[in-house]
């Protein structure tokens, strides 16, 4: 996966003060109208920054010919070897460089409307297609079948094997779901391992076969990871939705669905309907 802004942060706190033979720095960063304190952190109260001392060199950092922070260095204790100066002005610049494509790679995820891991939609994205749909049934008068998905004893799983064995998991139950499923139906990833989907125009008995050919897929892919092969299964609530339109009443009946699933021994599939 990408290196992000947090992993950046730790190399650097860890990596430049003994390389430049120093034992404090700051650094801000200013991307667009995104100001940031990258180092030091905010709990690391003993650092002379905070209380407004210390001598400090200072060096900009620039992309672009744009000026997008500063780094300070200590020398309190004396000035910076050439040596210190040569790697500062070597290795500002670099550091600057990946510090900007994190922060731009974590703001069009931010925005993007595809979760990463699953394939699927995201929840924001997930939340405004349900609205939009159970508008469009109200109208029409169709049914609308919506289906909370959750893995069994996912947590075992990451206790077991890892958390990035679990991470391959979900992109595993992701690709099932999304080749299960219709293009036209809503696939979201709803939270950790959770997922909801909606069926346009479906009623009850249809959305039925769906969630036990879904079931039925997801418990009989593995996936690998390091070599082990691990399997999971889901337990499904399903609701449909005719008359009312607000998307957190029909989630909620399907969660509703979904914990008389998990109660009744999980891997298997309960219905909620309106009363
Ligand atoms: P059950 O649903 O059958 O009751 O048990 P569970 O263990 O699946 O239940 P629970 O909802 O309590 O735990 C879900 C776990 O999923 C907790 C969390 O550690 C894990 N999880 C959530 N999101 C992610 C993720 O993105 N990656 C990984 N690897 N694990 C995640
Ligand atoms: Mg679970
Ligand atoms: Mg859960």
């Amino acid at each position: 996966s990408a290196v992000s802004s947090e992993h950046l942060r730790e190399i650097i706190a860890r990596q430049l003060p003994p390389l430049l033979g120093v034992e404090h720095l700051w650094m801000v960063t200013r991307f667009g109208r995104d100001c940031q304190l990258v180092l030091p952190e905010r709990k690391d109260r003993q650092h002379p920054v905070f209380g407004g001392g210390g001598d400090w060199s200072t060096f900009p950092m620039t992309v672009h010919q744009k000026v997008v922070g500063v780094v300070g260095v200590d020398i309190s204790r004396g000035r910076l070897s050439p040596g210190a100066q040569r790697a500062m002005l070597a290795l500002v610049p670099l550091i600057a460089e990946s510090l900007y494509t994190a922060h731009t790679i974590e703001q069009l995820r931010e925005v993007s409307s595809v979760d990463p891991i699953t394939g699927c939609a995201t929840r924001r994205s997930g939340l405004q297609r349900l609205t939009a749909e159970l508008k469009r049934a109200h109208r029409s008068s169709r049914d609308v079948a919506v289906l909370m998905l959750d893995l069994d004893y996912f947590k075992s799983i990451n206790d077991r094997f890892g958390h990035n064995a679990g991470d391959a998991v979900l992109t595993s139950v992701g690709r099932t779901i999304l080749q299960t499923l219709r293009i036209s139906d809503l696939r979201c990833r709803w939270g950790g391992e959770e997922f909801l989907v909606a069926l346009p125009e479906t009623g009850l008995e249809q959305a039925e076969q769906v969630a036990a050919s879904l079931a039925k897929r997801i418990a009989g892919t593995a996936a690998t990871f390091n070599g082990a092969i691990i399997r999971t299964t889901g337990s499904i609530g399903i609701t449909i939705a005719a008359g009312d339109d607000d998307p957190a009443v029909v989630v909620a009946r399907a969660d509703a669905a979904l914990y008389r699933a998990k109660a009744d021994g999980r891997n298997c599939i309960r219905v909620t309907l309106p009363d």
